[in-house]
Protein backbone atom coordinates (compact mmCIF):
# COMPACT_ATOMS: atom_id res chain seq x y z
CA UNK A 1 0.00 0.00 0.00
CA UNK A 2 1.02 3.23 -0.58
CA UNK A 3 0.89 5.86 2.05
CA UNK A 4 0.45 9.72 1.42
CA UNK A 5 1.17 12.13 4.10
CA UNK A 6 -0.87 15.67 3.70
CA UNK A 7 -3.78 16.43 2.00
CA UNK A 8 -3.85 18.90 -0.80
CA UNK A 9 -4.33 22.75 1.09
CA UNK A 10 -5.56 24.55 -2.32
CA UNK A 11 -9.15 24.65 -1.56
CA UNK A 12 -11.03 26.73 0.71
CA UNK A 13 -14.74 26.99 1.56
CA UNK A 14 -14.67 29.88 -0.86
CA UNK A 15 -13.77 27.90 -3.90
CA UNK A 16 -16.33 25.44 -5.47
CA UNK A 17 -14.15 21.74 -5.55
CA UNK A 18 -15.02 19.33 -8.06
CA UNK A 19 -15.47 15.83 -7.59
CA UNK A 20 -12.73 15.09 -10.30
CA UNK A 21 -10.32 16.90 -8.20
CA UNK A 22 -11.39 15.81 -4.79
CA UNK A 23 -10.70 11.83 -6.17
CA UNK A 24 -7.35 13.26 -7.59
CA UNK A 25 -6.16 14.01 -4.22
CA UNK A 26 -6.67 10.57 -2.96
CA UNK A 27 -5.68 8.77 -6.14
CA UNK A 28 -2.35 7.69 -4.81
CA UNK A 29 -3.45 6.27 -1.61
CA UNK A 30 -4.01 2.45 -0.77
CA UNK A 31 -3.03 1.65 -4.47
CA UNK A 32 -2.14 -2.75 -4.48
CA UNK A 33 0.69 -3.12 -7.15
CA UNK A 34 -0.54 -7.13 -6.78
CA UNK A 35 -4.11 -6.94 -7.16
CA UNK A 36 -4.26 -3.61 -9.18
CA UNK A 37 -7.02 -1.05 -8.26
CA UNK A 38 -7.16 -0.08 -4.35
CA UNK A 39 -7.00 -2.59 -1.13
CA UNK A 40 -8.14 0.31 1.51
CA UNK A 41 -9.25 -1.99 4.73
CA UNK A 42 -10.78 -0.34 7.91
CA UNK A 43 -8.33 0.81 9.78
CA UNK A 44 -5.57 -0.04 7.84
CA UNK A 45 -3.13 3.11 7.22
CA UNK A 46 -4.86 3.62 3.49
CA UNK A 47 -7.79 3.87 5.16
CA UNK A 48 -6.77 6.37 7.97
CA UNK A 49 -5.19 8.22 5.60
CA UNK A 50 -8.42 8.95 4.02
CA UNK A 51 -9.80 9.77 6.82
CA UNK A 52 -7.50 12.09 7.35
CA UNK A 53 -7.81 13.59 4.62
CA UNK A 54 -11.60 13.39 4.47
CA UNK A 55 -11.31 15.57 8.40
CA UNK A 56 -9.06 18.28 6.42
CA UNK A 57 -12.00 18.85 3.43
CA UNK A 58 -14.44 19.45 6.19
CA UNK A 59 -12.83 21.56 8.59
CA UNK A 60 -11.32 23.31 5.28
CA UNK A 61 -15.30 24.04 4.84
CA UNK A 62 -16.66 25.01 7.95
CA UNK A 63 -17.78 21.92 9.32
CA UNK A 64 -17.69 20.52 12.90
CA UNK A 65 -16.64 17.08 12.86
CA UNK A 66 -16.84 14.80 15.23
CA UNK A 67 -16.16 10.61 15.88
CA UNK A 68 -19.09 8.53 17.20
CA UNK A 69 -18.19 5.77 18.95
CA UNK A 70 -18.63 3.28 16.28
CA UNK A 71 -15.76 4.96 14.62
CA UNK A 72 -18.08 6.61 11.80
CA UNK A 73 -17.26 10.24 11.37
CA UNK A 74 -19.44 12.87 10.88
CA UNK A 75 -19.42 16.45 9.68
CA UNK A 76 -21.94 18.56 10.68
CA UNK A 77 -23.04 21.90 8.57
CA UNK A 78 -25.41 23.78 11.98
CA UNK A 79 -27.96 26.26 11.64
CA UNK A 80 -27.83 29.17 13.57
CA UNK A 81 -28.54 27.67 17.09
CA UNK A 82 -27.10 24.48 16.76
CA UNK A 83 -30.23 22.77 16.60
CA UNK A 84 -29.64 18.75 14.87
CA UNK A 85 -32.84 17.88 15.23
CA UNK A 86 -34.55 16.51 11.60
CA UNK A 87 -30.99 16.49 10.32
CA UNK A 88 -30.77 15.40 6.45
CA UNK A 89 -27.17 13.40 6.29
CA UNK A 90 -25.33 12.49 3.38
CA UNK A 91 -22.21 10.24 3.10
CA UNK A 92 -20.63 6.86 2.50
CA UNK A 93 -17.41 4.96 3.00
CA UNK A 94 -13.81 5.09 2.36
CA UNK A 95 -12.93 1.51 2.91
CA UNK A 96 -12.32 -0.80 -0.08
CA UNK A 97 -12.85 -4.66 -0.94
CA UNK A 98 -9.17 -6.20 -1.80
CA UNK A 99 -8.03 -4.60 -5.27
CA UNK A 100 -11.49 -2.56 -5.93
CA UNK A 101 -11.79 0.26 -7.98
CA UNK A 102 -11.73 4.28 -6.71
CA UNK A 103 -15.04 4.93 -6.65
CA UNK A 104 -16.86 2.92 -4.50
CA UNK A 105 -17.40 4.80 -1.61
CA UNK A 106 -14.83 7.62 -2.12
CA UNK A 107 -17.28 9.16 -4.75
CA UNK A 108 -19.99 9.31 -1.98
CA UNK A 109 -17.62 11.41 0.09
CA UNK A 110 -16.09 13.48 -2.38
CA UNK A 111 -19.51 13.72 -3.80
CA UNK A 112 -20.88 15.59 -0.32
CA UNK A 113 -18.44 17.76 -0.21
CA UNK A 114 -18.52 19.24 -3.59
CA UNK A 115 -22.38 19.46 -3.29
CA UNK A 116 -21.41 21.12 0.40
CA UNK A 117 -19.48 23.62 -1.98
CA UNK A 118 -22.21 24.45 -3.85
CA UNK A 119 -25.17 24.99 -1.35
CA UNK A 120 -22.75 26.92 0.40
CA UNK A 121 -22.24 28.94 -2.87
CA UNK A 122 -26.11 29.96 -2.78
CA UNK A 123 -27.34 32.34 -0.57
CA UNK A 124 -29.88 31.19 1.54
CA UNK A 125 -29.25 29.72 4.71
CA UNK A 126 -30.76 26.02 4.95
CA UNK A 127 -33.66 25.56 6.88
CA UNK A 128 -32.06 22.19 8.21
CA UNK A 129 -28.43 20.94 9.57
CA UNK A 130 -26.65 18.71 7.34
CA UNK A 131 -24.02 16.10 7.80
CA UNK A 132 -21.99 14.14 6.23
CA UNK A 133 -21.56 10.38 7.11
CA UNK A 134 -18.07 8.51 6.81
CA UNK A 135 -19.32 4.67 7.83
CA UNK A 136 -16.34 2.16 8.60
CA UNK A 137 -15.71 -1.18 7.23
CA UNK A 138 -18.69 -0.54 4.87
CA UNK A 139 -17.32 -3.86 2.50
CA UNK A 140 -16.92 -6.37 5.50
CA UNK A 141 -13.41 -6.42 4.22
CA UNK A 142 -11.45 -7.26 7.25
CA UNK A 143 -13.60 -8.55 10.24
CA UNK A 144 -16.15 -10.50 7.38
CA UNK A 145 -19.23 -8.37 8.45
CA UNK A 146 -20.34 -5.86 5.57
CA UNK A 147 -21.73 -2.24 7.04
CA UNK A 148 -20.24 -3.00 10.16
CA UNK A 149 -20.68 1.12 11.60
CA UNK A 150 -23.96 1.39 10.02
CA UNK A 151 -25.30 -1.97 11.72
CA UNK A 152 -23.55 -0.96 15.11
CA UNK A 153 -25.34 2.37 14.50
CA UNK A 154 -28.81 0.98 14.18
CA UNK A 155 -28.20 -2.05 16.63
CA UNK A 156 -28.47 -4.25 13.76
CA UNK A 157 -25.51 -6.09 15.50
CA UNK A 158 -24.89 -7.31 18.59
CA UNK A 159 -21.41 -5.13 20.28
CA UNK A 160 -20.51 -8.08 21.99
CA UNK A 161 -20.39 -10.08 18.34
CA UNK A 162 -18.99 -7.38 16.89
CA UNK A 163 -15.90 -6.85 19.66
CA UNK A 164 -15.00 -10.56 18.80
CA UNK A 165 -15.32 -10.49 15.22
CA UNK A 166 -11.49 -11.28 13.64
CA UNK A 167 -9.50 -9.98 11.00
CA UNK A 168 -7.62 -12.35 8.56
CA UNK A 169 -4.12 -12.23 10.97
CA UNK A 170 -6.64 -12.88 13.94
CA UNK A 171 -7.09 -9.50 15.72
CA UNK A 172 -10.32 -8.56 16.95
CA UNK A 173 -12.25 -6.12 16.50
CA UNK A 174 -12.03 -4.46 19.97
CA UNK A 175 -8.21 -4.60 19.94
CA UNK A 176 -8.30 -3.13 16.30
CA UNK A 177 -10.86 -0.60 17.80
CA UNK A 178 -9.15 0.31 21.48
CA UNK A 179 -5.31 1.04 18.77
CA UNK A 180 -7.54 3.82 17.00
CA UNK A 181 -8.61 5.39 19.71
CA UNK A 182 -12.30 3.98 19.69
CA UNK A 183 -13.45 2.35 22.97
CA UNK A 184 -15.05 -1.00 22.09
CA UNK A 185 -16.96 -1.19 25.48
CA UNK A 186 -18.96 1.65 24.10
CA UNK A 187 -19.39 0.65 20.17
CA UNK A 188 -23.87 -0.51 19.62
CA UNK A 189 -26.65 1.44 18.74
CA UNK A 190 -26.60 4.89 19.29
CA UNK A 191 -30.21 6.60 19.71
CA UNK A 192 -29.31 10.03 20.37
CA UNK A 193 -27.47 10.39 16.83
CA UNK A 194 -30.09 8.33 15.45
CA UNK A 195 -32.41 10.64 16.48
CA UNK A 196 -31.38 13.59 14.76
CA UNK A 197 -31.29 11.85 11.04
CA UNK A 198 -34.07 13.06 9.49
CA UNK A 199 -33.01 11.86 6.41
CA UNK A 200 -30.47 9.88 4.92
CA UNK A 201 -29.24 10.20 1.19
CA UNK A 202 -25.81 8.22 -0.30
CA UNK A 203 -24.82 8.95 -3.62
CA UNK A 204 -23.05 6.05 -4.93
CA UNK A 205 -21.32 4.79 -8.48
CA UNK A 206 -23.68 2.40 -9.84
CA UNK A 207 -22.14 -1.52 -9.95
CA UNK A 208 -24.03 -2.46 -12.75
CA UNK A 209 -25.06 -1.92 -15.94
CA UNK A 210 -28.67 0.08 -15.51
CA UNK A 211 -27.31 3.79 -16.43
CA UNK A 212 -25.10 2.71 -19.29
CA UNK A 213 -28.37 0.64 -21.02
CA UNK A 214 -30.70 3.54 -19.50
CA UNK A 215 -27.90 6.10 -21.32
CA UNK A 216 -28.13 8.61 -18.13
CA UNK A 217 -25.79 9.86 -15.77
CA UNK A 218 -27.83 9.79 -12.79
CA UNK A 219 -30.62 7.24 -11.00
CA UNK A 220 -32.65 7.32 -7.89
CA UNK A 221 -32.84 4.24 -6.31
CA UNK A 222 -35.59 2.20 -5.67
CA UNK A 223 -34.47 -1.09 -3.88
CA UNK A 224 -31.46 -2.92 -2.57
CA UNK A 225 -31.74 -6.81 -3.33
CA UNK A 226 -31.63 -9.01 0.02
CA UNK A 227 -28.04 -10.53 0.89
CA UNK A 228 -26.30 -12.85 3.21
CA UNK A 229 -22.98 -14.26 3.45
CA UNK A 230 -22.33 -17.77 5.00
CA UNK A 231 -19.45 -19.40 5.72
CA UNK A 232 -18.57 -23.22 4.41
CA UNK A 233 -16.26 -25.53 6.39
CA UNK A 234 -15.27 -28.60 4.90
CA UNK A 235 -13.33 -30.96 7.47
CA UNK A 236 -11.20 -33.62 5.98
CA UNK A 237 -8.07 -35.78 6.55
CA UNK A 238 -5.15 -33.74 6.06
CA UNK A 239 -2.49 -36.18 4.35
CA UNK A 240 0.62 -36.58 1.97
CA UNK A 241 0.06 -35.55 -1.35
CA UNK A 242 2.80 -38.81 -2.73
CA UNK A 243 1.96 -41.56 -0.03
CA UNK A 244 -2.31 -41.68 -0.07
CA UNK A 245 -3.57 -43.49 -3.16
CA UNK A 246 -6.46 -41.75 -5.04
CA UNK A 247 -8.72 -44.48 -3.08
CA UNK A 248 -7.57 -43.53 0.38
CA UNK A 249 -8.46 -39.81 0.36
CA UNK A 250 -10.62 -37.84 2.82
CA UNK A 251 -9.96 -34.33 0.25
CA UNK A 252 -11.78 -31.41 1.27
CA UNK A 253 -10.56 -29.38 -1.61
CA UNK A 254 -12.39 -31.69 -3.85
CA UNK A 255 -15.42 -31.78 -2.03
CA UNK A 256 -15.38 -27.80 -1.99
CA UNK A 257 -14.69 -27.65 -5.66
CA UNK A 258 -17.82 -29.63 -6.27
CA UNK A 259 -20.11 -27.69 -3.97
CA UNK A 260 -18.98 -24.80 -5.94
CA UNK A 261 -20.00 -25.50 -8.96
CA UNK A 262 -23.15 -26.94 -7.53
CA UNK A 263 -23.66 -22.86 -6.15
CA UNK A 264 -23.45 -22.11 -9.51
CA UNK A 265 -25.94 -24.59 -10.96
CA UNK A 266 -28.47 -23.57 -8.07
CA UNK A 267 -28.55 -20.08 -9.03
CA UNK A 268 -29.14 -20.67 -12.49
CA UNK A 269 -31.81 -22.69 -12.07
CA UNK A 270 -33.35 -20.02 -9.70
CA UNK A 271 -34.81 -16.81 -11.62
CA UNK A 272 -32.94 -13.08 -10.15
CA UNK A 273 -31.16 -15.61 -8.18
CA UNK A 274 -26.88 -14.45 -7.58
CA UNK A 275 -25.10 -16.78 -5.58
CA UNK A 276 -20.57 -16.35 -5.59
CA UNK A 277 -17.79 -18.26 -3.59
CA UNK A 278 -15.10 -15.64 -4.25
CA UNK A 279 -13.23 -16.36 -1.42
CA UNK A 280 -11.74 -19.98 -0.73
CA UNK A 281 -8.82 -20.89 1.98
CA UNK A 282 -7.34 -24.39 2.10
CA UNK A 283 -5.95 -25.34 4.94
CA UNK A 284 -2.72 -25.67 5.81
CA UNK A 285 -2.52 -24.77 2.02
CA UNK A 286 0.65 -26.43 1.02
CA UNK A 287 1.35 -27.46 -2.54
CA UNK A 288 1.98 -31.39 -1.72
CA UNK A 289 -0.52 -31.77 1.44
CA UNK A 290 -3.67 -32.93 1.01
CA UNK A 291 -5.66 -30.36 3.02
CA UNK A 292 -7.25 -30.84 6.20
CA UNK A 293 -9.78 -28.04 5.33
CA UNK A 294 -11.63 -26.01 3.74
CA UNK A 295 -12.94 -22.54 4.43
CA UNK A 296 -14.44 -20.80 1.64
CA UNK A 297 -17.80 -18.42 1.64
CA UNK A 298 -21.14 -17.99 -0.31
CA UNK A 299 -22.31 -14.83 -0.93
CA UNK A 300 -26.64 -15.37 -1.86
CA UNK A 301 -28.75 -12.59 -3.34
CA UNK A 302 -32.50 -12.65 -4.64
CA UNK A 303 -35.70 -10.29 -4.34
CA UNK A 304 -37.23 -12.39 -2.27
CA UNK A 305 -35.80 -13.07 1.30
CA UNK A 306 -38.23 -16.53 1.51
CA UNK A 307 -36.49 -17.62 -1.81
CA UNK A 308 -32.74 -16.31 -0.46
CA UNK A 309 -33.55 -18.88 2.51
CA UNK A 310 -34.62 -22.33 0.63
CA UNK A 311 -31.64 -21.93 -1.99
CA UNK A 312 -28.97 -21.32 0.95
CA UNK A 313 -31.06 -24.39 2.52
CA UNK A 314 -30.91 -26.34 -0.88
CA UNK A 315 -27.07 -25.78 -0.78
CA UNK A 316 -26.75 -26.45 2.81
CA UNK A 317 -28.18 -30.00 1.47
CA UNK A 318 -26.05 -30.49 -1.54
CA UNK A 319 -22.82 -29.89 0.30
CA UNK A 320 -23.49 -32.37 2.86
CA UNK A 321 -24.13 -35.10 0.34
CA UNK A 322 -21.06 -33.83 -1.50
CA UNK A 323 -19.12 -33.58 1.43
CA UNK A 324 -20.23 -37.29 2.75
CA UNK A 325 -19.45 -38.64 -0.85
CA UNK A 326 -15.80 -37.43 -0.44
CA UNK A 327 -15.18 -39.01 3.64
CA UNK A 328 -16.01 -35.63 4.74
CA UNK A 329 -18.26 -33.12 7.00
CA UNK A 330 -19.39 -29.67 6.05
CA UNK A 331 -20.57 -26.84 8.60
CA UNK A 332 -22.17 -23.86 7.82
CA UNK A 333 -22.68 -20.35 9.45
CA UNK A 334 -24.84 -17.50 8.45
CA UNK A 335 -22.25 -14.21 9.09
CA UNK A 336 -24.60 -11.69 7.94
CA UNK A 337 -28.48 -11.64 6.18
CA UNK A 338 -30.08 -8.33 5.01
CA UNK A 339 -33.62 -8.94 3.88
CA UNK A 340 -34.35 -6.84 0.80
CA UNK A 341 -34.62 -3.05 1.24
CA UNK A 342 -37.40 -0.81 -0.34
CA UNK A 343 -36.44 3.31 0.04
CA UNK A 344 -39.11 5.51 1.38
CA UNK A 345 -41.74 6.32 -0.87
CA UNK A 346 -41.97 9.77 0.25
CA UNK A 347 -38.22 10.75 0.39
CA UNK A 348 -38.30 9.23 -2.99
CA UNK A 349 -40.95 11.75 -5.05
CA UNK A 350 -39.12 14.49 -3.01
CA UNK A 351 -35.69 13.24 -5.32
CA UNK A 352 -38.00 12.88 -8.24
CA UNK A 353 -39.19 16.43 -8.00
CA UNK A 354 -35.71 17.68 -7.32
CA UNK A 355 -34.08 15.23 -10.59
CA UNK A 356 -36.99 14.70 -12.74
CA UNK A 357 -34.95 13.47 -15.75
CA UNK A 358 -33.50 10.62 -13.15
CA UNK A 359 -34.60 7.09 -13.85
CA UNK A 360 -35.77 5.11 -10.99
CA UNK A 361 -32.93 1.71 -10.71
CA UNK A 362 -33.23 -0.85 -8.02
CA UNK A 363 -29.35 -2.50 -7.36
CA UNK A 364 -27.96 -5.87 -6.20
CA UNK A 365 -25.32 -4.34 -4.22
CA UNK A 366 -25.54 -3.70 -0.26
CA UNK A 367 -25.01 -0.07 1.22
CA UNK A 368 -25.01 1.47 4.94
CA UNK A 369 -27.78 3.26 3.01
CA UNK A 370 -29.75 -0.40 3.06
CA UNK A 371 -29.01 -0.59 6.98
CA UNK A 372 -30.17 2.82 8.29
CA UNK A 373 -33.30 2.50 6.04
CA UNK A 374 -34.72 -0.01 9.14
CA UNK A 375 -34.81 3.02 10.91
CA UNK A 376 -34.44 6.22 9.29
CA UNK A 377 -35.91 7.84 5.74
CA UNK A 378 -33.13 6.64 3.24
CA UNK A 379 -32.62 7.25 -0.50
CA UNK A 380 -29.96 6.71 -3.02
CA UNK A 381 -28.60 8.30 -5.91
CA UNK A 382 -26.10 6.43 -8.20
CA UNK A 383 -24.26 7.73 -10.90
CA UNK A 384 -23.19 6.00 -14.43
CA UNK A 385 -19.79 3.39 -14.06
CA UNK A 386 -19.31 2.94 -17.97
CA UNK A 387 -17.44 -0.53 -17.45
CA UNK A 388 -20.31 -2.09 -15.83
CA UNK A 389 -18.33 -3.55 -13.42
CA UNK A 390 -17.58 -2.87 -9.37
CA UNK A 391 -15.47 -4.56 -7.13
CA UNK A 392 -12.66 -4.46 -9.73
CA UNK A 393 -10.24 -1.86 -11.15
CA UNK A 394 -12.13 -1.73 -13.82
CA UNK A 395 -14.43 0.52 -12.46
CA UNK A 396 -15.05 3.87 -13.92
CA UNK A 397 -16.92 7.20 -13.34
CA UNK A 398 -16.05 9.91 -16.00
CA UNK A 399 -15.53 13.47 -14.88
CA UNK A 400 -18.48 14.99 -16.41
CA UNK A 401 -20.97 12.03 -14.89
CA UNK A 402 -19.20 12.70 -11.32
CA UNK A 403 -19.80 16.41 -11.61
CA UNK A 404 -23.05 15.66 -12.68
CA UNK A 405 -23.41 13.82 -10.12
CA UNK A 406 -22.70 15.99 -7.05
CA UNK A 407 -25.13 18.51 -8.69
CA UNK A 408 -27.30 16.05 -8.23
CA UNK A 409 -26.70 15.25 -4.85
CA UNK A 410 -26.79 18.80 -4.46
CA UNK A 411 -29.80 19.71 -5.71
CA UNK A 412 -31.46 16.83 -3.67
CA UNK A 413 -30.24 17.90 -0.55
CA UNK A 414 -31.10 21.54 -1.07
CA UNK A 415 -34.90 20.55 -1.54
CA UNK A 416 -34.45 18.81 1.80
CA UNK A 417 -33.03 21.50 3.65
CA UNK A 418 -35.13 23.75 3.11
ZN1 LIG B 1 -19.82 1.03 -1.59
Amino acid sequence: MTRTTGASSNKTSTTTATVTGLMSDIAGTGTDPLRGGYTRPVYSTAELDLRTWFIDQATKRGLSVETDRNGAIWAWWDIPGGNRSNSIVTGSHLDSVPGGGPFDGPLGVAAALAAVDILKARSPIPKRPLAIAVFPEEEGSRFGVACLGSRLLTGAIDPNKARNLRDPDGNTFADIAMANALDPRYIGRDDQLLGQIGAFVELHVEQGRGLIDLDQPVAIASSILGHGRWRLSIHGQGNHAGTTLMADRNDPMVAASRVVVTIRDAARNQPHARATVGRLQPVPSGTNVIASRVDFWLDVRHPEDAITASLVEAIHHEARLIAADEGCTVELTEESLSPTVHFDPGLQKQLQLALPEAPILDTGAGHDAGVLAALVPTAMVFVRNPSGISHSPEEHVVDEDAELGAQALAEALATLMN
